[in-house]
């Protein structure tokens, strides 16, 4: 034990117990998280299948402009406060601990195919990104850059205006809301990972992956930490 646990008992970053493991998460948390089984999800957007096959109803009639979609965890009562924590309360260590368990989660899902050339994180709007201090895709794609060993562009992709937040919108509206919002730097990338931390319709990765196809990129692979169902 060290020796600052003898004066602060840590506690676990999700339940607020004490916590002897020396870990963010106590034992219990680390086995509540929510994972998802890749075998068991649409392989185009990553929502979790209810009939056999590898594409759901919605990917077979109409195609989203990326290739896949990689959600880690079911985005549920057990994981959404680590992602607001993160978001809202600038927890940054915690960045740390879900890149890293993302990295860990995709080393297996790419164990027979060839990972992106580049991570791109879903960028902030600077007068957002000025207002919060920090992107949380950003922070996220940190850890995962280093752990697998693949370049993190930041300055790739930008956003053209300060929108509305999503997630105060419907399915319709947020198609509308982020339409033609994303720019593309000159690049030579034809493989790349965009990374965000929740993907709910899918609109704004999908609005980013048509920008960066136009640009060239034959291949583009989402990557979230969760994905709602
Ligand atoms: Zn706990
Ligand atoms: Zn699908």
């Amino acid at each position: 034990m060290k020796l600052h646990h003898w004066f602060f008992p840590p506690l676990c970053y999700q339940c607020r117990q004490k916590s002897d493991n020396g870990q963010l998460l106590c034992d219990y948390c680390w086995q509540s998280l929510p994972y998802l089984n890749p075998d068991h999800l649409c392989q185009r957007c990553g929502l979790i299948l209810t009939t056999v096959g590898t594409a759901c109803g919605h990917c077979l009639q109409k195609s989203f402009a990326f290739d896949r979609c990689v959600p880690m965890l079911r985005y549920t009562s057990e994981c959404a406060p680590l992602i607001t924590r993160l978001k809202f309360n600038g927890q940054l260590l915690l960045a740390d601990l879900l890149g890293y368990l993302l990295a860990e989660y995709l080393s297996q899902v790419y164990q027979n195919c060839p990972l992106p050339q580049v991570i791109i994180p879903i960028p902030l709007h600077r007068k957002r990104l000025w207002k919060r201090g920090f992107n949380q895709s950003v922070e996220l794609s940190r850890p995962l850059s280093a752990l697998l060993n693949i370049p993190l562009d930041i300055d790739l992709l930008s956003k053209s205006r300060n929108i509305v937040a999503q997630s105060s919108l419907d399915a319709q509206k947020r198609m509308a809301n982020v339409r033609n919002v994303f720019n593309v730097a000159t690049h030579t990338f034809t493989h790349v990972a965009l990374l965000d931390d929740v993907v709910t319709t899918g609109a704004t990765v999908n609005e980013a992956a048509k920008a960066l196809k136009v640009s060239g990129v034959k291949q583009v692979d989402v990557w979230c930490i969760a994905r709602t169902h």
